[in-house]
């Protein structure tokens, strides 16, 4: 289990991250959300032990986290960093030796890893001759190659195509079977959304949405109506106490709602109309970042 505990990094009088705290179970995968700035990578390099806090401390079950802790983590950078000229079977035996694997071994993994993303071909390609989306996937096997306890993902979505995002969340789930705590970064909040359980969004380094994503939907309120259909009163509709907007989107009206008891009001105003789509829907974790971003700002 990681346990980050009250850090705070300060880079001058500029403070990056202020008090932050959160945990990552075993076999847990949680989201680090913020604009650009938010201090994301800050945290991850504090974590990894590259930067220095000012104030608090990071434990990986329970330890400090320091040099001999460093073969159980696994990190992929925001900045794709491979050795292009090397091809990927040199490439991933250098990173395994680095991490105390033998040969034999880290030639097995590699073998495993490069079927499941579906490269089996590209173990003696040069690094240099292959897509960006497969250069990433490669990054990706020189970070796990030895079975982190704990993984550390900056943006690993992006750049890949819907087919390989698919198959890195593949990746990262069997990870997750063996009980590995994963974090990652992202701003695509649709990844966000549907693949993990806990997040932070951070704003100017303060963590201001905290917890599992259920009880982060739960706790904002605000929900959505979906409304399609003929002759909607929709003049009506925006006048009842407690719709916040009314938006169209495609053949479908969203309408805004400030909680869940302003929903049967809508229904009693629509009921009598054909519609053909009636759903009281959950936030998305977009809107729900925009909204916590914005009040911040304001
Ligand atoms: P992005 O999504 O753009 O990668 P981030 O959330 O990872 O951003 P950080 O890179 O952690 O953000 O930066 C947090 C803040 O700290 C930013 O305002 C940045 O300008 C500042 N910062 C980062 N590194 C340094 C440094 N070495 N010296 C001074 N300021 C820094």
């Amino acid at each position: 289990m990681l346990q980050v505990k009250n850090i705070t990094k300060y880079y001058g009088d500029y403070k990056a991250v202020d008090n932050l705290s959160f945990e990552v179970k075993d076999g847990e995968i949680f989201g680090l959300l913020g604009e650009n700035g938010a201090g994301k990578t800050t945290t991850f390099r504090i974590i990894l032990g590259l930067l220095e806090q000012t104030e608090g401390e990071v434990l990986l079950d329970g330890k400090h986290i320091d040099y001999s802790l460093t073969d159980k983590i696994g990190y992929v950078t925001e900045e794709r960093s491979l050795l292009t000229k090397m091809t990927v079977k040199e490439q991933i035996l250098f990173y395994g030796i680095l991490k105390g694997m033998k040969e034999e071994k880290i030639e097995k993994e590699l073998k495993k890893w490069l079927h499941d993303f579906e490269i089996e071909d590209y173990e003696n390609r040069k690094i240099k001759e292959l897509s960006k989306g497969n250069q990433q996937k490669i990054q990706f096997i020189s970070a796990v190659i030895h079975h982190p306890k704990l993984l550390i993902l900056d943006e690993p979505f992006t750049g890949l195509d819907p087919i390989n995002v698919e198959l890195m969340k593949k990746a990262i789930y069997q990870l997750q079977k063996e009980g590995c705590s994963i974090i990652f970064s992202s701003h695509q909040m649709e990844h966000i959304e549907n693949f993990c359980e806990k997040l932070i969004i951070l704003v100017k380094g303060k963590a201001i949405v905290d917890g599992y994503v259920k009880d982060v939907k739960k706790e904002y309120k605000k929900k959505n109506v979906a409304l399609r259909g003929e002759k909607l009163p929709l003049e009506e509709i925006k006048k009842i106490k407690g719709v916040l907007s009314v938006e169209k989107q495609k053949e479908e009206y969203i309408v805004k709602i400030e909680d869940e008891t302003i929903a049967p009001k809508i229904f009693n105003k629509v009921k009598t109309c054909n519609i053909t789509k009636y759903d009281v829907e959950e936030p998305t974790l977009n809107e729900i970042f925009i909204a916590k971003v914005g009040e911040v700002r304001e």
